[in-house]
């Protein structure tokens, strides 16, 4: 009887479970297939330099075209792909393709130095321990024929402070392929700022949750300011995350901020839409 009783409360626990359970286990087979068939597109969004008012570079943001589901976020499937590790894979396509990308578009623009052209690729920090990651970042830039200077690595704050000692290992070899390196999501993963100091960092990139109430919020002008006042001393880039509006920007601005990505400017574009956006430049100039 207790048998009986213990197994009908299994089932009714279990029912749920068993229901998310499967449902993540078919998430996690079709995004085996996804990496296999290459089913990733990558978006690229403008950062703009607001001083000279042109686009200096672009964020490489992966989407999964799901043959069901359509287009899938990338916060609806990077923590599966670094729980089973497939995201080293994805890293890579997305990281092989923003430098043949951002490789064709400084050509369509005839840009004399590979700094004036940038990307930059997100890398998980579930692959600072891959002793491979380095050297696919070389080959990445070699097989792209694309300047060092022009690639941006992102790393969030919070997995340079998950294992530091890794983190800074791999971002000195990084250093030494000649790319930059951003931190991430400024703000959010509680480092000590000596850590600026400790790393061989070249952007902060201000995460967007203080950009939000920047115009009004005390704290985060407090915060905001401390961060460009850091970077000029220390000689780092600064660039403002997710700015939306008007008001957002008149405040950065005024603090003599540089470089701001955000929908105000541009949502990440598809490659047809920077095309477009990059021939209007032209027209510009
Ligand atoms: P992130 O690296 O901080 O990228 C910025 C995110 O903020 C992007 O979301 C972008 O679309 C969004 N964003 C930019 N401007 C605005 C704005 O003005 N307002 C709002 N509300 N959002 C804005 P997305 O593309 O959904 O990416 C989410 C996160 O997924 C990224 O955050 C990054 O951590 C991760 N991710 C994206 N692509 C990759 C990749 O190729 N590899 C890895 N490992 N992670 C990636
Ligand atoms: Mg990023
Ligand atoms: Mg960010
Ligand atoms: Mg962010």
């Amino acid at each position: 009887r207790a048998k009986e009783l213990g197994k009908s409360r299994f089932k009714v626990f279990n029912r749920k479970m068993h229901d998310q359970a499967l449902q993540l286990m078919e998430l996690e087979t079709d995004l085996r297939r996804a990496v296999d068939l290459r089913e990733f597109e990558v978006f690229y969004q403008p950062i703009m330099d607001i001083t000279k008012r042109r686009v200096s570079g672009f964020e490489a943001l992966v989407r999964w075209r799901h043959p069901e589901h359509g287009i899938i976020g990338p916060n609806d499937f990077i923590s599966l792909a670094e729980d089973t590790g497939l995201v080293y894979a994805i890293d890579n396509l997305v990281l092989e393709e923003a430098c043949t990308q951002i490789k064709l578009w400084q050509h369509a623009l005839g840009v004399d130095s590979g700094a004036d052209l940038t990307v930059n690729v997100n890398i998980s920090g579930r692959n600072f321990g891959q002793s491979m990651l380095v050297s696919q970042v070389g080959r990445a830039i070699d097989d792209a024929g694309l300047d060092p200077a022009s690639l941006k690595i992102e790393i969030t704050e919070s997995a340079l402070m998950d294992n530091p000692s890794v983190a800074e290992d791999m971002l000195q070899q990084l250093k030494g392929l000649g790319v930059s390196v951003c931190i991430d999501d400024f703000g959010t993963g509680y480092s000590s700022l000596s850590y600026l100091q400790r790393f061989p960092i070249d952007v902060v990139k201000v995460d967007r949750s203080f950009i939000i109430e920047v115009e009004t919020d005390t704290d985060s002008q407090a915060i905001v300011r401390t961060v460009f006042s850091l970077g000029e001393s220390m000689g780092l880039t600064i660039v403002a995350e997710g700015v939306e509006t008007k008001a957002q920007l008149d405040f950065l601005e005024g603090e003599g901020c540089q470089f701001v990505q955000g929908y105000f400017f541009h949502k990440p574009l598809t490659v047809e839409q920077v095309d477009t956006l990059l021939a209007d430049m032209r027209l510009d100039n």
